[in-house]
């Protein structure tokens, strides 16, 4: 498949042994394939990998070759330790958040949050002289300073794909902080909704908020945990307005909310590390 750079990020997964083109801006074609993938626990607490434990801890890297070009590179990840922040490769003229790879589900279940890939591994793909898009982000929440710390996702290990009590792959990334704190748009919110509420009886407040972009490409971000909806359903909220208090409901030992980021484009929904989106807001703000 031929991919064009947009001005936004474009996700794809990949099967080994596949190859995709990715067009830059220069109308230079970067090919590219997927060689291996592989992923490895690095310490665990547990005494069955899969078997969830109160507060387990299981560590882990994954990576992958990726052929750019002709020439081999290898890629490499780790979760759920401090690099699980990690900054994204530049190969000719490709930026590359390497997202997951399948292999992490030999050890790990998904059973806290949509978050496998449909293929062998998951990626982003930009053209590396680009932002991931064309407008600043604003935070989505008070950044704490410095950066995002590993410490402060849930018990320290619920960051995206993070072994949630050991053994589960956590579909979001939770930033601890108080009930009430704020939460703003990152962009202008063309649509947004709860799509489950403590009003309509499920455990949990959690929201969904859409930016349509104009390259086709729709941006699906989500929060969970919430207090309170400060604005109505379905209407349109500007970026950087209040649309939330987060954390408070069902989160747990420590308050948090837990978000989400998710990229519809080419008829298909991918999730991706919703840190991409905080990386972006650390730089623009
Ligand atoms: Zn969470």
């Amino acid at each position: 498949m031929k991919y064009i750079a947009k001005d936004t990020l474009t996700a794809v997964e990949m099967d080994r042994g596949e190859v995709i083109e990715f067009e830059l801006a220069s109308g230079d074609v970067a090919k590219i394939s997927l060689v291996t993938t592989d992923a490895r626990v690095l310490r665990t607490t547990l005494k069955e990998l899969k078997v969830p434990e109160e507060a387990a801890r299981t560590d882990y890297s994954f990576s992958c070759i990726l052929e750019v070009n002709g020439r081999e590179h290898l890629l490499e990840r780790e979760v759920s330790t401090q690099r699980s922040f990690y900054e994204p490769w530049e190969i000719d003229g490709v930026r590359i958040w390497f997202d997951a790879v399948d292999d992490i589900f030999e050890f790990l279940a998904e059973d806290h949050g949509v978050c496998r890939p449909s293929k062998h591994a998951r990626f982003a793909f930009q053209d590396a002289t680009k932002r991931i898009c064309p407008e600043l982000l604003h935070p989505w929440c008070p950044l704490p300073e410095g950066g995002l710390r590993i410490e402060q996702c849930y018990r320290g290990e619920d960051c995206w794909l993070g072994a949630y009590e050991g053994s589960q792959a956590h579909g979001g990334l939770d930033i601890n902080h108080p009930k009430g704190t704020p939460l703003w748009a990152p962009l202008d919110i063309h649509d947004q909704y709860y799509f489950n509420s403590l009003a309509m009886g499920h455990n949990n407040n959690r929201w969904r908020g859409i930016h349509r972009w104009p390259d086709g490409s729709e941006w699906i971000l989500q929060a969970h945990h919430m207090t309170e909806l400060t604005v109505p359903e379905h209407t349109f909220i500007s970026k950087g307005s209040q649309f939330a208090s987060g954390a408070g409901v069902l989160s747990g030992y420590i308050d948090h909310s837990h978000f989400i980021f998710k990229v519809h484009d080419y008829g298909r929904v991918i999730p991706l590390d919703p840190w991409i989106l905080f990386w972006q807001m650390y730089q623009d703000f």
